[in-house]
Parts: C-alpha cells; structure tokens; sequence
C-alpha cells in the first residue's frame, strides 16, 4: 500500500517502471585482460597505440583473453564468420575494454558473461546469437535502404529533397555487425563480397562538391562513410572547408561511430586543432556543424567518450548528437534505452537524437524488433528526459525514408507488414505519378508473429 506518510522524497521513484538514478561513468580497467595487463595509460590514450591493436580474428582475440573464454565461444564464433556474417571483425581495444566489464575472471562464468554481454552481441555475433529459423527476412537486401540507387554521384546518396548523404570512405575504424551499408563497408566475409567504389577519393569529393554547388535545393550534408575519423583529417578539413564555401549548404553533419568506439581519435591534438578551424569557419557562416555518434548502450559511455564528446564542443562543434540502432538483446528494454540516454545526455553532452530500427539487411533477424514493439518502447521512454532529449525511433522505410514509429498508415499485425507513405520524391521516382500515393511496405521479424503469421510465410517460401 502506498502510504501517504512515506518517507521516499519525490513521486516515489521505486513506484515509477523506471528509476532514474544519476551513475559516474567508469572507464573499466583494461589490465584484466592478460593481453592488456602491462598497457599504459599513455599507450591507452594513444589512437595509433588503439588502431594497431584493434582485434580483427579470433587467433588476436585468444591472445588477449588467454583462457577466458572457452572453446564453445570460439566455435560458434568460427561458425557465425564462416556462415552468417556480413560484416568482417575489427573490434578497437576500447570498444573490447566495455564488453563483459564485471565478469568473473574464470572461463566458465567469463564466457557466460561475454556471450551475454549487449556490446559483443553486436560486435562480435556469433552462430547461436542468429535467428536459426529464419535468419534473413524473405525481403532483406544488400543495401536495403537502395542509397547507391540514388547516388548522383559516386557515393553521393541525394534521397530527401534538401539532404544528401556524402560517403567519402567504405571504411571505419570499427565494423558493427549489423551495418546497415554492409554492401559497401568493410572487407569481404565468406558470404559478402563488398562492393567497391570505382573513383579515387579526390575526384569523388570534386564530383560531390560540383553537384552541391549545382544544386542550391540541397542544404543539408551529411558527410559520412564508412566513418569520416578514417578519412586522413588533411583531407577531410579540405572538404568540409569546401562544402562551407558553398552558400546553400546550412547544416553540416559528421558521421563518426569512433567517437565512441574510439574516442582516442577524436582527442588527438591535430583533430582538435582542426576541428577549431572548421568549427570557427561554419560559425562564422552561420552554419550549424554537428557530429552525430552510434552508441548502443550505457557501457560503451565511458570517461573517455564523455572527453572526446566535450572537447568536439568546446572546439565549436554546435551539437554532438546520438544515433543509436535499436537491437533485440542489446538496448531494445526501457530501462536499456534510458540507461544510455541518461549517461549520453547527462554525463557525456551527447544529445540522444535517435535509435533507427535495425534495417532489413540479410541476417540480421535476431537483432530487429517489430514495429509494435518499437512504439511500445517509444511509449515507454516518454517523460523522462528533457523533451528535446528525448529520442525518436525511427523505421527507415526502404524507399520513403525515415519515418517516426507511429506515422505508419495501415497494419497487419498477423502477416507483419506496415504500410506507409511518404511526401516527397526521390531522384528515381521523379517520373512516378504514383510515388506519392503508394503504400510502401516494411516487414517484422517473422519469429514476432503469431502462428498463423509464420505459416503464411512459410507456405510462401
Ligand atoms: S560504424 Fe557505422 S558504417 Fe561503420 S560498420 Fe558501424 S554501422 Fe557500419
């Protein structure tokens, strides 16, 4: 019974589904792996140090962990690249260091703790995580979001009426297994062969400033990859110096994972140096400069994060927000989402902007979640943080765009598929007179459907 007389202050947070309470962030200690025991903190720190010890197969990651794990992780590992994987290992130490943080230092409860740990899930997939039913939607697809359709120029995604999204490298510092560009990002697995992009990078970034320059409609870039922190930073100022000699373009956005995956980067005085530059150019143009990150979990937002993030700002960068992807037994709670927010928003002055379902690309089914559970989820989040700080989940409706959870049109919540509409045309439809009447499928994992849902997609497969 609630008693009026309690003594808990406030509106009894132990009654609330969420209690917010305020947690320090840790940097957890790298020396409790055998690999890493005589590391520095200046080697730490040190993004060379970072780049040259990423873990990039299994013999690298046995000879940082010793025993810790055992043989059963290592061979659903070997079964997950050989059969299922779109994306190639390139884990930096960071990145490792916040996986499995608390776990018990004996193989047994270690490997436990690793397989379920929410940062290797999506990191380091292996065989058992998959859907072993259905492991592919029948309508995933290589580039499920058709971005190298619209391009205008290699790598140049022109997609919404005044956006347009700049790929400048097929590269990141770490690869993510649920990639949304795993056509493009990244080197080949068993099972992808990646596409390659055919200019070399100075002519592709002339052709995209050309275009820009062409087209005053577009006001918006976001300058991408792969992840721009691979792109050699003289190189990546020219351009960004570029684009702000552009009078059109207004806004300005860097997509970079490694702020997070690894902030070293991001800290180095010849970046910070020369995000000053850029940031006091845009501000004296009075373009909004901003970096979005990738973060999926409250572990991942570590000292060093919360340090890179601030030293962006401090710089000039006008905002530093978060996009992460929601994934099924990684973030995709209530209390997961609004952990990392908290952590984002409160301790790291990362603005929580989005979480995107993950998108329809092949093996990926484990990680997505429906869309009903997206807009319970989304319900769920509601009035807890600032509401400018409150993220949106997005589904990006593969050739509408992206879209709020709840503005789908229709719902057949048996067979798991959404409708939606869209109110713009892309470059390929602008001889359509039906684009913008069309519904536009999108599809739920089928192991989220009722029985009779199943079979249908059985039956048809
Ligand atoms: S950082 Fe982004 S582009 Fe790079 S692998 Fe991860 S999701 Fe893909």
């Amino acid at each position: 019974m609630t008693a009026l007389h309690d003594t808990t202050p406030g509106l009894r947070p132990d009654l609330q589904p969420y209690t917010y309470r305020r947690r320090e962030l840790v940097e957890p200690d790298w020396r409790r792996f055998p690999g890493w025991r005589e590391v520095t903190e200046a080697q730490w720190r040190d993004a060379q140090w970072q780049r040259a010890h990423c873990v990039k197969n299994a013999k690298q990651l046995r000879a940082l962990v010793g025993d810790l794990l055992t043989e059963r992780f290592y061979d659903d590992l070997a079964a997950d690249q050989q059969q299922l994987a779109t994306m190639s290992m390139l884990v930096p130490p960071q990145m490792l260091n916040t996986m499995a943080p608390d776990a018990p230092l004996t193989p047994e409860a270690f490997t436990e703790a690793f397989l379920a740990d929410p940062v290797r899930r999506y990191m380091i997939p292996v065989r058992s995580d998959r859907d072993p039913r259905w492991p592919s939607h029948p309508h995933s697809a290589r580039d499920s979001l058709h971005e190298a359709e619209m391009w205008v120029v290699e790598g140049l995604t022109h997609r919404y009426p005044t956006k347009v999204l700049a790929e400048l490298v097929p590269t990141c510092p770490q690869y993510c297994g649920h990639c949304t560009r795993m056509d493009l990002v990244g080197n080949s697995t068993p099972q992808v062969a990646k596409h390659k992009l055919a200019l070399k990078p100075a002519d592709r970034q002339d052709r995209m400033i050309d275009y820009l320059k062409r087209t005053p409609g577009v006001r918006d870039v976001v300058v991408s990859g792969g992840d721009v922190a691979n792109v050699p930073w003289p190189q990546l100022e020219s351009f960004l110096m570029r684009l702000l000699d552009i009078p059109t373009v207004r806004d300005v956005r860097l997509a970079t994972k490694a702020l997070a995956g690894m902030p070293q980067h991001w800290l180095q005085p010849k970046v910070v140096e020369g995000l000053e530059r850029v940031a006091r150019t845009a501000a004296r143009r009075g373009v909004n400069l901003a970096i979005h990150t990738h973060v999926n979990h409250a572990q991942s937002v570590t000292p060093l994060v919360a340090e890179a993030a601030r030293t962006a700002l401090e710089a000039g960068v006008r905002d530093v927000r978060n996009q992460g992807v929601l994934m099924r037994g990684v973030n995709a709670t209530p209390d997961d989402l609004l952990d990392l927010c908290f952590a984002l928003q409160g301790e790291a002055g990362v603005l929580p902007y989005y979480f995107y379902m993950c998108d329809m690309i092949p093996n990926a089914e484990h990680w997505r979640v429906a869309v009903w559970e997206a807009q319970q989820l989304q319900h769920a989040i509601m009035g807890y943080l600032p509401g400018y700080a409150t993220p949106r989940i997005v589904c990006d409706v593969p050739y509408v765009g992206k879209r709020w959870v709840h503005q789908l049109n229709e719902y057949d919540r048996e067979l798991g598929i959404s409708y939606w509409t869209k109110n713009y045309r892309t470059g390929i439809e602008l001889d359509d007179p039906e684009a913008l009447e069309r519904r536009y499928p999108y599809y739920d994992p089928i192991s989220t459907l009722p029985e009779s849902g199943q079979k249908w997609w059985s039956d048809q497969s």
